[in-house]
């Protein structure tokens, strides 16, 4: 009886070598557990679910054996794949869970967040992820043709170096003052997220208790999970 936690593996055709990490996590560390929670940016771009890449079609078919064998699977948008839609979840036997949702992890509740809304000292990107995550602004974009979406996506790539970059110097770090706050609003003493590529454990203090930051790392040179039970909640990492 365990549960995973990944997040930011920015699957891409490009990566071959990270889709095959990814299928053979799947197939050994995956293999029995209760839960798996995919905390966004798991792909590292996404246009619409009517996508008919090869990628997107092996890996719903990867998480569709995992779920049909018992595991459920959660999927959580990112910044790069907030586009991700119910019809890739149905075909990969998974749900769509909502940013900030709150589990009860083994008696624990925890705050699950992709990590982008807590670096708001980034206004140039809470800018932008306000647009992009508006309703009006994603159905406009949906109701383009896929050549279209794709032209838009390659032009949103070149836009900001910095801003597609992998590197976590090119990402803001979270602020520490927002990080406390959403803990204290929703009322827990942990919280798990990935987006800044500092994977790391960091010890606060919420509401008077002791409490923890979990940061998933992204899928480079390792892959990052977290593995809980009733027992442990433990940051691994091992060589890809
Ligand atoms: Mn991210």
């Amino acid at each position: 009886m365990f549960t995973l936690f990944i997040s930011d593996l920015h699957l891409h055709e490009t990566r071959p070598q990270i889709t095959r990490a990814f299928f053979h996590f799947l197939h050994t560390q995956a293999v029995g557990a209760e839960q798996l929670y995919i905390l966004g940016d798991f792909f590292d771009a996404w246009i619409g679910d009517d996508d008919d890449n090869a990628l997107n079609a092996d890996v719903a078919a990867e998480l569709k054996k995992l779920s049909s064998a018992g595991t459920q699977i959660f999927l959580m948008h990112g910044n790069r794949d907030f586009l991700l839609g119910e019809k890739f979840a149905a075909q990969a036997g998974a749900q769509l869970i909502a940013e900030g949702t709150v589990i009860d992890l083994y008696g624990c509740p925890t705050l699950l967040l992709h990590g982008d809304n807590l670096c708001i000292d980034d206004k140039d990107y809470i800018a932008f992820r306000h647009q992009v995550r508006s309703p009006q602004w994603q159905q406009y974009i949906l109701a383009q043709p896929l050549a279209a979406r794709r032209v838009l996506a390659a032009q949103l790539r070149e836009k900001s170096q910095a801003m597609n970059s992998l590197k976590a110097e090119d990402i803001m770090d979270v602020s520490p003052a927002e990080v406390v706050r959403v803990m204290q609003e929703a009322g827990v003493t942990r919280l798990i997220h990935g987006h800044t590529h500092r994977p790391a454990r960091h010890a606060l203090e919420i509401n008077k208790k002791s409490a923890e930051r979990i940061v998933l790392g992204d899928w480079h040179d390792l892959g990052w999970a977290i593995v809980a039970d009733k027992n442990k909640t433990d940051l691994i990492s091992w060589p890809l």
